[in-house]
């Protein structure tokens, strides 16, 4: 049976946040937090996945305890199972202590033959975390998957479709496979009644620092965390560009020497 694994990661609604300009701080009070987009659009590639070829999806996120209500929601749309990765410890982690934070929790669990990933989240945005979970994983990886075209079970394989700003390359890749999604074929679920009555019942699986045999406490949350962020500050805009128009193209270039004259 293909073990499927799908990264979420709750995210504030960032077009709702905003920074306040005297400390440099992000207001997060009162603003909702979501399912990051991708990640439901990853969601539906492994359920689709599954429809096709079979399998049992566990979901996994690490985040505070709130960070339940995206895996239920997910488990609303076809995931099995979730794995809650939450303590304090894990706090303050950049993407380094992030990742071998999920890995470590993942593999407490299980082994997976799929891992599919948002290509990047609406808030932190480095898109760092498929590459790095995929060398945790010790998984191929594919970036900027837009579609999972054929699986071979038998040999382990699958083609794979992945978008370009020069066009779409296929390639084949050996399983275990780490995708990052495009949105480009796998439109956001919407969830039945049905699933969000079986969601309520899913199991979800709380991983804290006490339940993972063997982590090294040295490479998880601020400890584990070698990139510091020292100041974050709106940028500064541009000042708008003029647009000449004088009535006529003689009348426009005279305008503009005067204007480099000036
Ligand atoms: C110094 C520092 C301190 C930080 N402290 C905190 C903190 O205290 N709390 C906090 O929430 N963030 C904190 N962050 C941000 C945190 O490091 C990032 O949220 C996290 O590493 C993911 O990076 P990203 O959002 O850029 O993901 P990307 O690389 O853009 O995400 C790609 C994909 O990876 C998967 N993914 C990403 N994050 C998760 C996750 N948490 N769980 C499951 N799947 C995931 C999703 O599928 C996502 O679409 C801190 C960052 C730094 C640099």
């Amino acid at each position: 049976m293909l073990k499927i694994l799908v990264c979420v990661k709750q995210v504030p609604d960032v077009d709702q946040m905003r920074m306040d300009p005297a400390t440099g701080n992000l207001i997060r009070a009162g603003v909702p937090a979501i399912l990051n987009p991708l990640d439901a659009n990853a969601l539906s590639a492994a359920v689709k996945v599954k429809e096709t070829y079979g399998g049992e999806i566990t979901l996994i996120t690490m985040g505070p305890p709130a960070a339940e209500a995206v895996l239920r929601e997910c488990l609303a749309v076809g995931a099995d199972k979730a794995i809650l990765v939450t303590d304090r410890a894990f706090g303050n982690a950049d993407t380094l202590a992030t990742s071998y934070s999920i890995v470590s929790a993942a593999n407490t669990q299980d082994k997976y033959d799929l891992i599919f990933c948002g290509k990047e989240t609406l808030d932190g945005a480095t898109g760092q975390m498929g590459s790095q979970l995929a060398e945790r994983f010790n998984a191929a990886q594919v970036t900027s998957a837009s579609l999972i075209k054929e699986i071979d079970l038998e040999k382990g394989k699958l083609i794979v479709e992945r978008e370009l700003e020069t066009g779409i390359e296929t390639l084949e890749v050996s399983m275990p496979c780490l995708f990052t999604m495009e949105k480009t074929n796998y439109p956001v679920r919407i969830p039945s009644l049905k699933g969000k009555l079986a969601a309520k019942k899913a199991p979800v699986v709380t991983i804290t620092s006490q339940d993972i045999p063997g982590l090294d406490k040295q490479r998880i949350g601020d400890p584990g965390s070698p990139t510091k962020v020292p100041r974050m500050f709106p940028p500064v805009m541009p000042e708008p560009g003029v647009i000449l128009d004088e009535g006529g193209l003689d009348a426009t270039v005279s305008k503009l020497l005067e204007l480099i004259k000036e």
